[in-house]
Order: structure tokens, then C-alpha cells, then sequence
């Protein structure tokens, strides 16, 4: 280690801005990462899980076409996430999101076509 040159590693600030049920039809939130200077946002909607656990479609909100992710929060309480980094790094911002967002109870519920007819009628 040379004495004359520390490195200062910075630490990345992620912060998590979320709004539930920004579409009340079939539940969808907004959800935007912001980690150190990029802001990213995604629209995070509960799907069916064939396999159990919770799943959710999280769909980067870009106007040229954003990618889909797809996410399970399993019943250990691990996120698993089809993205790159979750490949590489057993984890990634958008599982970390997830789970942050079930500890605070605010992640989207599964809504059946009887709950989304229902909500058509309340509206
Ligand atoms: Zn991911």
C-alpha cells in the first residue's frame, strides 16, 4: 500500500422514491432509483408467479422503450431478478428496491380481473 496516495473510495447514495398505485386499474407504482447522480424510473406492477413466491414486472420508464425486469421476492425473503448485475453479483438495485418496499409494506398486490372490474365501477 503506497502512504502517499490514500483512495478515497466515495460512497454512492441510493435513494428510493415510490408511489403506490399511480395506475389503480391493475395497481401499478412508480418507482425511482437514484443512485449517486442517475435517476432512474420504473413502473413496477405485481404479476402471477407459475413458480411461487411474488412476482413483479419492473419496466424502465424510458421513451425509447424501456427494459422489463422481472422479479420474485421469495418466501425466505430473498429477491431474485433477471437483470445483468443480479447474474453477476447475486443481487442488484431493483431486488434491494423490492425488498425495501416490503419492509415498509408497500409493495403491489396481485390483482384479480374481479378486483380490476370492481375498481372500474369505483371509478
Ligand atoms: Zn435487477
Amino acid at each position: 500500500m503506497n502512504a502517499t496516495k490514500t483512495r478515497v473510495r466515495k460512497q454512492v447514495v441510493r435513494t428510493l422514491n415510490f408511489i403506490p398505485n399511480i395506475f389503480p386499474l391493475d395497481g401499478t407504482a412508480a418507482l425511482i432509483i437514484r443512485t449517486g447522480k442517475l435517476l432512474v424510473g420504473y413502473w413496477l406492477t405485481a404479476i402471477p408467479s407459475a413458480i411461487g413466491g411474488r412476482a413483479f414486472e419492473l419496466v424502465k420508464g424510458e421513451r425509447r422503450g424501456g427494459e422489463t425486469y422481472h422479479l420474485r421476492i421469495l418466501s425466505d425473503g430473498r429477491a431474485e431478478c433477471d437483470c445483468k448485475g443480479h447474474v453477476h453479483h447475486g443481487h442488484c438495485k431493483h431486488g434491494d428496491a423490492l425488498l425495501k418496499l416490503l419492509e415498509l409494506g408497500e409493495l403491489p398486490d396481485l390483482r384479480s380481473a374481479d378486483q380490476i372490474v370492481d375498481s372500474k365501477i369505483a371509478a
